[in-house]
């Protein structure tokens, strides 16, 4: 059975920072903090559809966990603590600021059942880090990563492109230094431009265009195989789709299923390098994993119609039995 996480979002609770990009409210899709009683029903409504405990993590995503007042804190942690020795569930995850970590933090994070910790890293460049009023530095992301894995914790690190002030050779930059750090997993958030945040306005005046997702998806494609190529997870690629999302967003690489918009075209870059000795008068069937048929195809066909605008003539069709990206080409007689 697959992973799964019983999602509790703690939206800019107690968060000392106004990043250029947040809009808690929109990426969240509310504006009442969680208390424990929310971290009990979420819990319930998992178990209520059988959720695998043992793949199941109870997690606190959206704000700054550990930033938040050290009360409210442990009440959602005793909360969720309780229901993890109930049920077993495989451990809690929260995702935090590289600068609101030290050994004390990890201390009561251990102490009260919590197993995997994300930083939003962002960005690994400084400059960048500054432009985007992040207010913690690429260093404090060295030393918080290190520090989570010497208490052997999971680690989870987050970064975003497009920002203002980077651009794809930066962003690229911050995945190799990500590596360094040797996360168990990655997300990759492509900046979306919200309503009320600084980089809507500075969109307004002029001075920031964010990479659209068409723009984007070539890249993140190529970032998504820079770590899967280094065995490190990537577990998002791209902001979740949510109604809250898309009605405030001004600009920028939202796509509801931007992960896919990716992997479409690794499979168009791979299926051309098949293709680059072949002789462009005949005909060729493309064979994939039937499971990943609409992927190989890309959205609206897309590669289909950009290998007919490169000049072959072919068909992609699905297989047993073939790993995911793996290609095989046979000549149509
Ligand atoms: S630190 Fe996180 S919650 Fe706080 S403003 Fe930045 S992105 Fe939003």
């Amino acid at each position: 059975m697959s992973h799964s996480n019983i999602s509790i979002f703690v939206p800019h609770k107690g968060c000392p920072n106004d990043c250029s990009f947040c809009n808690q409210r929109a990426i969240s899709g509310q504006t009442v903090p969680a208390t424990p009683l929310d971290v009990e029903n979420a819990v319930k409504v998992a178990i209520e559809y059988n959720v695998d405990p043992k793949n199941t993590e109870i997690a606190f995503f959206g704000g700054s966990f550990t930033a938040i007042e050290r009360d409210y804190m442990l009440s959602l942690l005793t909360a969720a603590k309780h229901f993890l020795d109930i049920y077993n569930f495989k451990g809690i995850r929260v995702s935090t600021r590289p600068d609101c970590i030290d050994e004390s933090i990890l201390e009561t994070l251990k102490n009260y059942g919590v197993t995997a910790i994300e930083l939003g890293a962002q960005s690994m460049c400084d400059d960048v880090l500054l432009a985007n009023r992040r207010g913690h530095t690429a260093e404090d992301v060295r030393n918080a990563s290190k520090l989570i894995r010497e208490y052997g914790f999971e680690l989870g690190l987050q970064m975003m492109t497009g920002l203002y002030k980077s651009d794809f050779t930066k962003d690229e930059y911050t995945a190799r230094e990500i590596i360094k750090l040797q996360p168990d997993t990655v997300r990759v958030y492509p900046t979306v431009v919200l309503k009320n945040t600084h980089l809507g306005f500075l969109q307004e005046k002029g001075e920031y265009i964010a990479p659209t997702a068409e723009e984007t998806a070539p890249f993140c494609a190529k970032l998504l195989q820079i770590f899967e190529n280094e065995n490190i997870r990537v577990i998002k690629l791209g902001l979740h789709s949510s109604e809250t999302v898309e009605s405030d967003m001004v600009g920028g690489a939202y796509h509801p299923a931007f992960r896919e918009l990716c992997e479409g075209h690794i499979y168009l870059q791979k299926i051309l390098e098949k293709l680059s000795k072949k002789d462009k008068n005949l005909e060729y069937a493309i064979y994939v994993n039937k499971k990943v048929l609409s992927k190989a195809k890309g959205q609206q066909k897309r590669n289909e119609k950009a290998l007919k605008n490169q000049g072959f003539h072919c068909i992609i069709k699905g297989k047993e039995n073939l790993e995911e990206f793996q290609i095989e080409v046979a000549e149509i007689t």
